[in-house]
């Protein structure tokens, strides 16, 4: 039986290395925070997926096994990422088959082939012949791992894109923004109630926040949210920035989508009086870039922000465009803009990936070629697409999709079934 190492205690990661145990194969996980950690940091937010979905057969039989059926969540509960993390992944790694399997605090730094620098052996059997090795920080030690197989399921959260024009940082983020402003932060009153908050962001993590954030102005009158985001592509301002799905089988995904939409329509900043409106506790600055921030300080503290705002886009997308300020001031800023892959890791391995989503390129071309914008809609496309040059090296999980949004759970344990498959006919 092959040796099999899996980066990341994450959902995927947990049903990979119960899987593996299952079909009788050595497997040891790495993970370089607690289990389950990118789900327990946005432990908050409600899935939009009822746990059915979240969850895999065998990880449900094996739980059940030991707990009972009731003690799992019900197939369509629909459960916070805390939830899902205290009910089941956590539960589930700490089943007698993955007992001693999980090093948690261990970062995998680096993966290579034992005795072949990257531009050697290409495509020989002599290569793939020899084992993995992963380089494992744990605390202040170092140690080499070897295996036979490689599950890289170590996520996109939290390495985020950029906040400027283009995706790349804009003038002054990288000294500006820490880690933090690019997460989900918990909407609580001591922290954004009646403060001037800006949220940059177009997909459904920026709608959670600035509907939280127009909930909280309910209690805290004096809250504001600047919320800059996109228009949909070929739709009207009227449309809002958020794209719904035609009947929607997400009830919460729709209802969020919605409410955002006509927070951000009411609010759109050439029909609000001013971004300081009452009437809204949202203005939308649609297709707007953010030239540069600062800092602004009392003391060695930071209390806001100067914004510099690039209204070059919306005028070439002939938006309606009076009363448009070029700089704002605000208290704090979230800055959810995505999420992408951490390719260092397998720098010294052969793996094609695609120059425009670096996720590896035969998944990412099938992917490309789905005109469904609703990640419901994604399907696997087979274990053929999961191949990378390397042979064993595997990226499942959210990592596969690279910078597409689109990654559902229930793709990551298909993608699993199929790895499994492929490696007892030994087409790997
Ligand atoms: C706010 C939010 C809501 C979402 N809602 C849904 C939903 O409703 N339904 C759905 O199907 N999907 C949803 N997703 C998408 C996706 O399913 C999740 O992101 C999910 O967590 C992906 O699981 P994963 O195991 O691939 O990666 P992750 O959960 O990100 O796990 C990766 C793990 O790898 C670890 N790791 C990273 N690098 C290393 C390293 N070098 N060495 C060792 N360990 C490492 C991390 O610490 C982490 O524990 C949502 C995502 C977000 C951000």
């Amino acid at each position: 039986m092959p040796r099999i190492a899996i980066i990341g205690a994450g959902p995927i990661g947990l049903e990979a290395a119960l899987l593996a145990r299952q079909l009788g194969h050595e497997v040891q996980v790495f993970e370089k925070g607690r289990v389950a950690e990118n789900i327990l940091d946005w432990g908050h937010i409600r899935l939009f997926s009822p746990f059915g979905m979240n969850s895999s057969e065998w990880g449900r039989g094996a739980l059940a096994r030991v707990f009972g059926r009731g003690a799992l969540p019900r197939e369509d509960e629909l459960l916070t990422g805390l939830e899902l993390a205290e009910r089941y992944l956590i539960p589930m790694s700490q089943l007698v088959e993955l007992e001693g399997r999980i090093h948690e605090q261990s970062q995998v730094r680096s993966i290579n082939r034992r005795h072949f620098l990257k531009t050697a052996g290409i495509g020989s059997t002599a290569r793939g012949a020899e084992p993995f090795q992963l380089l494992i920080e744990h605390r202040t030690d170092e140690r080499v791992h070897l295996a036979d197989v490689v599950l890289d399921c170590s996520g996109t959260y939290p390495h985020h894109n950029w906040v400027g024009d283009g995706g790349q940082p804009c003038v002054g983020e990288r000294q500006t923004l820490t880690d933090a402003h690019y997460r989900l932060p918990v909407i609580c009153e001591p922290e954004f109630g009646d403060r001037n908050v800006l949220v940059i962001g177009s997909g459904f993590s920026a709608a959670t926040s600035v509907v939280a954030l127009a909930n909280l102005a309910k209690r805290h009158p004096h809250t504001k949210v600047m919320w800059l985001a996109k228009s949909q592509s070929g739709q009207g301002i009227a449309a809002g920035p958020i794209t719904r799905v035609p009947n929607d089988p997400l009830i919460e995904r729709d209802q969020l989508a919605a409410k955002a939409n006509e927070l951000a329509v009411v609010g759109h900043i050439s029909r609000a009086s001013s971004p300081e409106s009452k009437a809204n506790p949202v203005v939308w600055f649609a297709d707007v870039a953010v030239a540069s921030m600062t800092p602004t300080q009392t003391g060695h503290d930071v209390d806001g922000f100067h914004v510099e705002l690039d209204w070059s886009v919306s005028q070439r997308l002939a938006t309606d465009g009076e009363n448009l300020p070029s700089r704002i001031t605000v208290d704090r800023i979230i800055a959810n803009v995505g999420y992408r892959p951490d390719r260092t890791i397998y720098e010294e391995l052969h793996v094609h990936e695609c120059y425009a989503t670096q996720g590896p390129i035969k998944l990412a071309a099938k992917l490309l070629g789905e005109s469904s914008s609703d990640c419901l809609a994604q399907a696997s496309h087979g274990a053929d697409v999961l191949k990378n040059p390397e042979p064993n090296f595997f990226i499942l999980g959210s990592k596969s999709y690279g910078r597409n949004s689109n990654f559902l759970l229930r793709v990551g344990h298909q993608q699993i079934r199929e790895v499994f498959e492929m490696l007892k006919g030994g087409k790997s």
